[in-house]
């Protein structure tokens, strides 16, 4: 991080239906966020910025009101649900002109708050990047533990550099969150590209607690759609291994033809009905999996070329309070 004396700093908090939980969320935030602007570790002007992701609850209406009480809560509400992802991108571009220090935070505190002001001191020790990790996930389900843990061996087995147990609870510098935007990607995997960027990093750990209050909004759909995003949008080991499953079956298919030559030379009819049809649907199954494949990332450069924007902003109560700052 270039020398600030006084950082200012934005916490994104992405909220899609958090009605149940953020009055409590935005109590604890705005405690430990007060604290730090009373030691002026960051500036007064500091702030909380929810992102509404297209709530159909009163999320939208709670976060107005918070505002309300104290102006140190802004939100950006969606136009629509736009997913976890885009609404950590809007925070993040909506903060980083005016913010010299990001954090994001799920709404349901289930990442430790109480590590903002650690996180703080360790960028001011000249760390662009502070990862929260987990070293404890005994409060998640044992499904949601083995599929996490799951994910992230795969895809470090598949070459993807993930940091385990890191979600979305970190801090950046500007120029981290600048480096990020650059990323013009429409579905981006924030946790993978973030240790692609380089920038001097560090991490802190906590045990993840439990939902505070609603419930998660990953059922087990959008999980699986989010770890297929993840996967094929940072590698093409898919179509890798499809091309090294179809040379291993030619080669066995030509050894078969070998064989059977050597057989009917020797004067053995052969006969295999049920050889054929096996290896046929075999095939043909393969076939159809390869192509799916392939499918899936012309796919997404079908998407990406159409440059659609990542996510509609309805309304933004946050910049307007900086208006007439110039953007650092
Ligand atoms: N979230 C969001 N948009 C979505 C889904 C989730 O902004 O479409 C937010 C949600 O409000 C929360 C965070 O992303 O602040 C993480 O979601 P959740 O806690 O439900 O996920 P889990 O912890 O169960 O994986
Ligand atoms: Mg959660």
């Amino acid at each position: 991080m270039t020398q600030i004396t006084i950082p200012r700093l934005t916490v994104v908090v992405p909220c899609y239906n958090e009605e149940p939980v953020l009055p409590t969320s935005a109590a604890i935030l705005g405690k430990i966020l007060q604290r730090l602007m009373d030691d002026h570790e960051v500036t007064t002007d500091s702030r909380i910025l929810f992102v509404d992701d297209g709530s159909h609850d009163q999320t939208w209406a709670q976060i107005i009101q918070l505002e309300q009480t104290n102006a140190m809560f802004s939100g950006v509400r969606f136009s629509r649900n736009f997913g976890q992802e885009a609404a950590l991108i809007a925070g993040l571009q909506t903060a980083h002109p005016y913010s010299d220090l990001t954090i994001s935070i799920d709404a349901d505190l289930q990442d430790d708050p109480t590590l903002i002001p650690t996180m703080v001191a360790k960028a001011k020790a000249g760390n662009d990047i502070v990862y929260g990790v987990r070293n404890d996930r005994s409060t998640d389900t044992w499904f949601k533990r083995s599929t996490a843990e799951g994910f992230y061996w795969f895809m470090r087995k598949l070459g993807v550099d993930l940091v385990p147990n890191h979600s979305d609870f970190r801090l950046l510098t500007r120029r981290v969150v600048g480096a990020l935007l650059a990323c013009r990607e429409s579905k981006p995997f924030i946790r993978g590209i973030i240790p692609q960027l380089g920038f001097p990093s560090t991490k802190v750990y906590y045990k993840r607690q439990p939902r505070q209050a609603g419930v998660s909004k990953y059922p087990l759909r959008k999980m699986i759609r989010f770890a297929l995003d993840g996967l094929l949008s940072f590698t093409i080991a898919p179509i890798r291994a499809v091309l090294y499953s179809g040379l291993i079956i030619c080669g066995g298919a030509l050894a078969m033809l070998i064989w059977i030559l050597w057989t009917h030379l020797q004067g053995t009819v052969v006969t295999g009905w049920s050889s054929i049809m096996a290896s046929l649907w075999f095939l043909g199954g393969f076939q159809l999996i390869a192509i799916s494949i392939i499918g899936e990332y012309v796919g997404r450069t079908f998407t990406e070329v159409k440059h659609r924007p990542r996510f509609i902003i309805q309304t933004d109560t946050y910049s307007p309070k900086f208006s007439t700052t110039q953007p650092a």
